[in-house]
């Protein structure tokens, strides 16, 4: 019986594996349309200094599906990834960057790149070529790069990130924290920013360890003349706790969610003043 009940048990397995490559494969199928048809669109998230001014934005991808509802990207650049699509939607998202970049302020905006799509030989040569059409200065663009066990160990991608640094753009190290070998990533890679993920800013003032990693995190950025960016600020507690472990620049809820173009106020440039994080209208996305 026993038997019997493992083998039904492993043909269900299959099934669900079935059902899971088929909607995979629908997803993928969508995830082309949605390109074609702009239903994915890049939101942008302020990222302020310690005195709340603006000092950049990161772009994130946002899928509006006409009936899944939204699409968090945590879902589907995973499945871009494994269809090989991460490059096109890389190159989608720089060139909306660049379009948008004359009607945002005038500070810089961070792109998130994957792992597979550095890996790409043509990234450099694609991504100039992008700028170049739209008119952009490359210094305008951060590239943040989520650090993974191949990133310093692969050679190929390490001159990869120099190249690009070399074109003019930063480099920022995201989720730092929640990866492999950290520091042997900070030694390989000449990174000039570092996001400190938001599960150590959120854990700040709980628990020493953290306190300790993430002040020795700052101290290190500082004598190598690194930026740091405590990500996920969502209460003004985050704040004065990660102002008190030396965080000198801030990304969050607390000052604002991810909005698309039309709502990013030009002239709302100062965070201080406790943000109008939502404010009634605006879009948030
Ligand atoms: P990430 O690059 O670390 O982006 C920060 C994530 O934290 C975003 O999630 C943002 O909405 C969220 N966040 C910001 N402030 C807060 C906060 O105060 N509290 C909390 N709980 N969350 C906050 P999102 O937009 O869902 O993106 C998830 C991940 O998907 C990103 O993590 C990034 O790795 C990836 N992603 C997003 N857009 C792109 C893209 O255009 N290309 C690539 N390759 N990956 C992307
Ligand atoms: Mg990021
Ligand atoms: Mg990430
Ligand atoms: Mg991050």
């Amino acid at each position: 019986a026993s038997k019997k009940g493992g083998r039904a048990c492993s043909t269900l397995f299959e099934e669900n594996m079935l059902t899971d490559i088929r909607n995979e494969k629908a997803l993928v199928r969508e995830l082309r349309a949605a390109m074609l048809l702009r239903h994915l669109r890049v939101a942008y998230q302020p990222i302020v200094d310690v005195n709340g001014r603006l000092i950049g934005f990161e772009a994130l991808l946002r899928w509006r599906h006409a009936l899944r509802g939204v699409i968090p990207p945590d879902v589907f650049i995973p499945v871009a990834e494994r269809a090989l699509m991460i490059g096109e939607i890389g190159n989608y998202v720089l060139r909306q960057v660049c379009e948008d970049l004359p009607r945002l302020p005038d500070v810089k905006v961070s792109v998130n790149l994957s792992a597979n799509q550095i890996a790409m030989p043509a990234l450099q040569e694609k991504m100039l070529s992008i700028l170049a059409e739209t008119g952009t200065d490359p210094r305008r663009i951060v590239l943040e790069i989520t650090e993974s066990a191949s990133l310093a160990a692969n050679e190929r991608i390490a001159s990869q990130i120099s190249a690009l640094q070399d074109a003019g753009f930063r480099i920022a190290l995201d989720d730092f924290g929640m990866g492999y070998s950290e520091f042997n990533q900070l030694r390989a890679l000449p990174y000039d920013v570092i996001k400190i993920d938001k599960s150590y800013i959120c854990a700040l003032g709980t628990d020493h360890v953290t306190d300790v990693f993430v002040s020795a995190v700052v101290e290190i950025a500082r004598r190598s003349g690194k930026n740091v960016v405590a990500e996920g600020i969502e209460t003004e507690d985050d704040l004065l706790r990660a102002n008190a472990a030396g965080c000198d620049r801030f990304q969050g809820y607390y000052f604002g969610k991810p909005v698309f173009l039309e709502s990013i106020a030009r002239e709302r440039l100062d965070y201080s003043n406790k943000p109008a994080a939502d404010a009634e209208n605006s879009r948030v996305a």
